[in-house]
């Protein structure tokens, strides 16, 4: 029996591979309906996250679909959330989620049994209409998120105290309205302040984006007007970046980046380029840049009455409204610090899941992680490799090998070779993916491949590593995975190309194909 903490994307997953594994969960969910985060409403919950009306997925379908269940073809590229929501009420119908799924509970406290280091179990209460009632369970997925507890650091903006505008955190912002007029200061450069900043720029006087590190700025639309992510997460992308020696592997990633502006031009290039940041995606900034409807600052000095003083300016800038958009704290307040203790944002965890400590392995984190891609593939693959954990058909390593591991992720030294990621991002997508899989025997064989199915090889390694490639073999196996692979792009171009019928699935230019099987040959000799 295992107890799934909350039903957003995490677990919502995590429920569905319990099932597949033949385990038996109970999902609670404190608030009285499914999707977590996706779940657009107007007024503000407390302990689940609260999305602005606009909120549009910055990973495209395809690379955000969980790997046997592809998002319907007419459905955009890039999800608006109601439609990324309607995609999840889908996924728990398709797999008969709902009846394992307890709204209107929440989870207050999960403690160990006394007989834990025997049996592994906890003790979890929880709360409904004000009753509360205690299980036992064999095991527990926390699966609660980390984007509800607002960051508000306001001790590093001296003079905020006397500053006689407004202000308040991103997770309070809902519609643009409240700039009409007024001049807007965004302070923060994530996802949150450039979409904040763009859309108060329709209606604002004036807005200016404080950052004090930079961005990674990337467009949802990449090469060729292609997503991003299909063009990034490639196998063939993968290898090249992670087989270069670091520096070269940096240049390349800056060179990528710098492609479609050159990001000092526009005040925007990261303060450490050695360390790889979580991507910002915005099509528009850059162009509201050019037409000064955006103008990009450094980090805030200090506030005054009515304005503003930005590091290195001399000048102050009157403002009348400040969204912080600073970010998320992580917390789990239904656990004890000794299971899993969170300093900075980050918990000690074994490959982001697993706690070092525990006698057994039978309390997980689900979604603890960014990874330079769409997250929801990413949870999927932590719950498959977890339920079989659980259910002993995988091993963990030993407490010291593992610890060992993640003190060693901690130090944040600059890798010899591929790129090194700073200490929010963690992780490079492809990676990790192939881990995990190799964990449970999920990660598809190039070489076998090769022999059997040489098209599917192809479109494997030089196409979007989506998420169906890792139902192609081994446990968990999908019927469907070949067909939902080669037919990626025709998903992708349905809903754009409306004009024209759509021809052809393949999206390779002729000459790949021609020169696919050489590399795939020579990616072979060298041993990926
Ligand atoms: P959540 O969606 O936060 O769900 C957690 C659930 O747990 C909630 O329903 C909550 O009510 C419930 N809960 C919490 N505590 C308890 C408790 N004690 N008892 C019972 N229930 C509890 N990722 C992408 O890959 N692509 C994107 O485009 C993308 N866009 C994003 C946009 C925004 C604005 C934000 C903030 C994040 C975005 N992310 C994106 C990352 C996002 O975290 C994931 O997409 C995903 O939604 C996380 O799901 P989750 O289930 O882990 O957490
Ligand atoms: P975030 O990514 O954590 O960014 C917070 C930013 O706040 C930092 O980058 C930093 O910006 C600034 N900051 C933090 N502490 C500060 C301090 N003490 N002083 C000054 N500045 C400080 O938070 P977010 O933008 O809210 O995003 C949260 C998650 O939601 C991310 O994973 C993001 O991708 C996701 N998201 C996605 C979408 C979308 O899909 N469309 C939209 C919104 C958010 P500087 O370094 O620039 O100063």
């Amino acid at each position: 029996r295992v107890a799934v903490v909350g039903a957003g994307v995490s677990g919502l997953t995590a429920t569905k591979c319990c099932l597949d594994e033949g385990l038996e969960p109970t999902c609670f969910e404190q608030s009285q309906d499914i999707g977590g985060l996706w779940r657009y409403t107007e007024d503000i919950e407390a302990g689940r996250p609260s999305l602005y009306a606009s909120v549009i997925s910055n990973s495209s379908k395809e690379m955000s679909a969980f790997s046997d269940f592809p998002y319907p073809e007419d459905f955009p590229v890039f999800l608006p959330n109601a439609r990324l929501l309607d995609y999840l009420r889908r996924y728990a119908e398709r797999f008969g989620l709902r009846e394992h799924i307890k709204v209107g509970t929440t989870v207050v406290s999960i403690r160990k049994n006394p007989d834990f280091a025997t049996t592994g179990q906890w003790n979890v209460v929880t709360e409904a209409k004000g009753k509360q009632t205690s299980h036992v369970f064999d095991a527990v997925m926390v699966c609660s998120g980390n984007f509800s507890e607002p960051s508000l650091p306001l001790h590093c903006f001296p003079g905020i105290e006397r500053f006689r505008g407004q202000y308040f955190h991103s997770r309070q912002y809902k519609h643009p309205d409240v700039f009409q007029g007024k001049r807007v200061l965004v302070v923060g450069m994530g996802n949150s302040g450039v979409d904040i900043a763009v859309e108060a720029s329709h209606v604002a006087a004036k807005v200016t984006i404080s950052t004090t590190r930079g961005a990674w700025l990337l467009g949802r639309v990449f090469e060729h007007g292609y997503p991003w992510d299909m063009v990034y997460n490639t196998r063939l992308m993968s290898l090249i970046r992670n087989s270069l020696p670091g520096p070269l592997s940096r240049a390349w990633i800056n060179y990528i980046v710098n492609q479609r502006l050159n990001l000092e031009n526009y005040g925007l290039q990261p303060e450490r380029s050695c360390l790889v940041r979580e991507p910002v995606l915005s099509d528009d900034l850059p162009s509201y840049i050019l037409t000064g409807r955006i103008t990009i600052r450094p980090g805030v000095k200090e506030f005054k009455d009515n304005s503003v003083v930005f590091h290195n300016c001399p000048e102050e800038e009157p403002i009348d409204i400040v969204v912080f958009c600073t970010g998320y704290k992580v917390s789990f307040p239904f656990l004890e610090e000794s299971v899993v203790k969170v300093e900075n944002k980050h918990a000690s965890l074994y490959k982001y899941v697993f706690p070092t400590h525990l006698q057994k392995p039978t309390l997980t984190v689900l979604g603890l992680i960014r990874p330079f891609g769409g997250i929801m593939p990413v949870i999927e693959m932590q719950a498959r490799w977890v339920t079989r954990v659980f259910k002993g058909l995988c091993q963990l390593p030993s407490q010291s090998v593992m610890e060992k591991e993640v003190n060693e992720k901690k130090k944040k030294q600059v890798q010899w070779f591929g790129l090194t990621f700073d200490e929010v991002l963690k992780t490079e997508w492809l990676v990790y993916m192939d881990t995990l899989a190799s964990f449970i025997g999920a990660k598809p064989s190039m070489l076998g491949l090769l022999c059997r199915d040489p098209w599917l090889a192809l479109t494997v390694f030089f196409g979007p590593c989506s998420p169906y490639q890792y139902r192609l073999e081994g446990p968990g196996r999908w019927e469907g995975a070949r067909q939902a692979i080669l037919t990626q792009w025709d998903r992708v171009l349905k809903p754009t190309r409306t004009r024209v019928p759509a021809a052809s699935s393949s999206f390779f230019p002729s000459f790949l194909i021609v020169l696919g099987f050489l590399l795939v040959l020579a990616a072979v000799i060298f041993g990926f």
